[in-house]
């Protein structure tokens, strides 16, 4: 392994204030020369982003939010949350486009406007695409894969703030994860659909999808992957770190 991984955990809603303390472990890991090619950026609820920048601050470890709203300037829009908000409170990164919101209500062009004002906010973007089971099953997968790249990235310039998530959604939360080979010629065909878009020679890619540290020496192995994007297993600190370490060894 030459490049750095990012390893992104995503706590959804899960977590309070006392359990942002488990992280300590993983603030020491990131510290040791070691690990230092692992890139470990927190997702927790907005309501946790303040406690996880005031206990991450002299470490490398980088804050972001899970969502946010598409408006840039601030509004009538109750219970959201846009990226002027989120810059202002020191969070570098923002999940945009994920499945669990996609099926609330996030269309492609929603996600497109997402993602052109977190861009102007020089934010991060973890920008997840992902077909579902069913779409799978009838062979549409790079159809859709390739409508969520071209509609959520229109009239968006080449950028290298934005880190492409490959999440299947029928692997998120249900242990089933693609064969290896399967998910090598994904990525590929992934990259290829970017790397037509945009002219890159080398997009970010990183894998997530029920990844936790029994199946992590197999994803492992295929080396396109810039990372992994973490749920569940990375709301248990020890989880989080054998995954970094199995990755990083
Ligand atoms: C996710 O929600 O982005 C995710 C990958 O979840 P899990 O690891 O729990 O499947």
């Amino acid at each position: 392994m030459t490049n750095n991984m990012f390893f992104i955990a995503n706590w959804k809603m899960f977590g309070d204030f006392k359990s942002v303390n488990s992280i300590k472990m993983v603030i020491k890991l990131s510290k040791d020369k070691k690990y230092k090619k692992a890139k470990i950026v927190y997702c927790p609820p907005y309501t946790l982003i303040d406690k996880f920048l005031k206990i991450t601050n002299k470490s490398k470890i980088k804050i972001g939010a899970q969502n946010c709203h598409h408006s840039q300037n601030s509004g009538p829009f109750t219970g959201s949350v846009n990226v002027d908000l989120i810059k202002s409170i020191g969070a570098k990164y923002v999940i945009i486009g994920h499945s669990e919101n996609r099926v609330s209500g996030d269309t492609n062009h929603i996600i497109n406007l997402k993602i052109k004002s977190a861009l102007k906010k020089k934010l991060k973007i973890i920008f997840c695409i992902g077909e579902t089971l069913k779409e799978k099953k009838n062979n549409k997968t790079n159809l859709v894969l390739k409508s969520q790249i071209i509609r959520g990235l229109k009239n968006v310039k080449k950028n290298n703030n934005i880190i492409f998530a490959y999440e299947p959604v029928w692997s998120i939360g249900t242990g089933v994860v693609p064969k290896n080979n399967d998910l090598k010629i994904q990525i590929y065909t992934i990259k290829k659909m970017i790397s037509k878009l945009w002219r890159l020679k080398n997009p970010k890619i990183i894998y997530g999808g029920s990844v936790n540290p029994k199946n992590i020496n197999e994803l492992r192995k295929i080396s396109s992957i810039n990372g992994f994007l973490i749920g569940g297993a990375s709301q248990k600190a020890k989880n989080f770190i054998d995954i970094i370490k199995k990755t990083i060894n």
